[in-house]
């Protein structure tokens, strides 16, 4: 019988540990050793796995909480000091980060001057292009800076008892896929600005390297005035990734 809420197990082949995952799931990594191995083959994980590390304790990270709430005008005055911290939970979400040149050349049409005139051109960029590893979580990904520069060798000494790391559940080559399906809505919603008609419109995508990387984010619920709200947080840089804001009445 298969159910969402079955837990699998397996045993780490590097310190004989259960190491145990969900339906679903691509890669699990050990808690104990940090070994990271693909669950439907057995076969160790030989690209770089990264971790960024979290700077915040549970009492800690009220700091950069209240910052929040203090700051930006949209905020009822008394929010940093009326609401109450309901859950600080800490997760480590996988990402894989593609590192890859991307070209999109195109041709179409600009109509916004009579008369109309073609118009051809390329666009070349750079990406470290961040895949969520999971297919049902609620991320705003897109509005998530991740501080690559504070990067290290996955270590799994460095997790908290107290946090939960998620697994993988997408692989290298759908994230990569991922990558390039979403650098080729980029472009074309950056052509659009400057063609009113895409006629042709090709992306091509050269991969330089794809690295598995987990990150701390802190899932806070607040409540303010009787009502619930969230609000997550950067655990590397203390920055609100995005949150919940009670709406001011006037
Ligand atoms: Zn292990």
């Amino acid at each position: 019988m298969t159910h969402m809420s079955i837990v699998n197990e397996i045993k780490c082949s590097h310190c004989g540990a259960p190491l145990s995952f969900e339906p679903g799931e691509m890669l699990a990594t050990c808690k104990y050793c940090g070994y990271t191995v693909a669950i439907e083959t057995g076969e160790p994980f030989t690209l770089e796995h990264s971790l960024i590390i979290n700077k915040y304790d549970q009492t800690q990270v009220e700091e950069p909480i209240r910052n929040w709430m203090r700051g930006g005008f949209l905020k009822p005055g008394d929010l940093a000091k009326k609401a109450k911290l309901t859950e600080k939970n800490l997760t480590y979400l996988p990402f894989w980060v593609v590192s890859a040149e991307a070209s999109s050349t195109y041709k179409g049409v600009f109509e916004r001057i009579a008369p109309a005139v073609s118009k051809e051109g390329k666009i070349e960029k750079e990406y470290d292009w961040l895949v969520l590893a999971r297919k049902a979580a609620e991320f705003p990904t897109r509005e998530y800076d991740v501080p690559l520069e504070g990067k290290v060798p996955y270590d799994f000494r460095k997790i908290e008892a107290f946090a939960h790391v998620l697994n993988s559940e997408i692989d290298r080559t759908e994230a990569e896929e991922q990558a390039r399906q979403e650098i080729d809505e980029n472009h074309r919603y950056l052509v659009a600005q400057d063609i009113d008609k895409i006629v042709d419109f090709k992306t091509e995508m050269k991969v330089e390297e794809t690295v598995y990387l987990h990150a701390p984010i802190w899932f806070i619920k607040y409540e303010y005035k009787g009502k619930d709200y969230k609000l997550l947080v950067d655990g590397a840089t203390g920055t609100a990734v995005k949150g919940d804001i009670p709406s001011i009445k006037l």
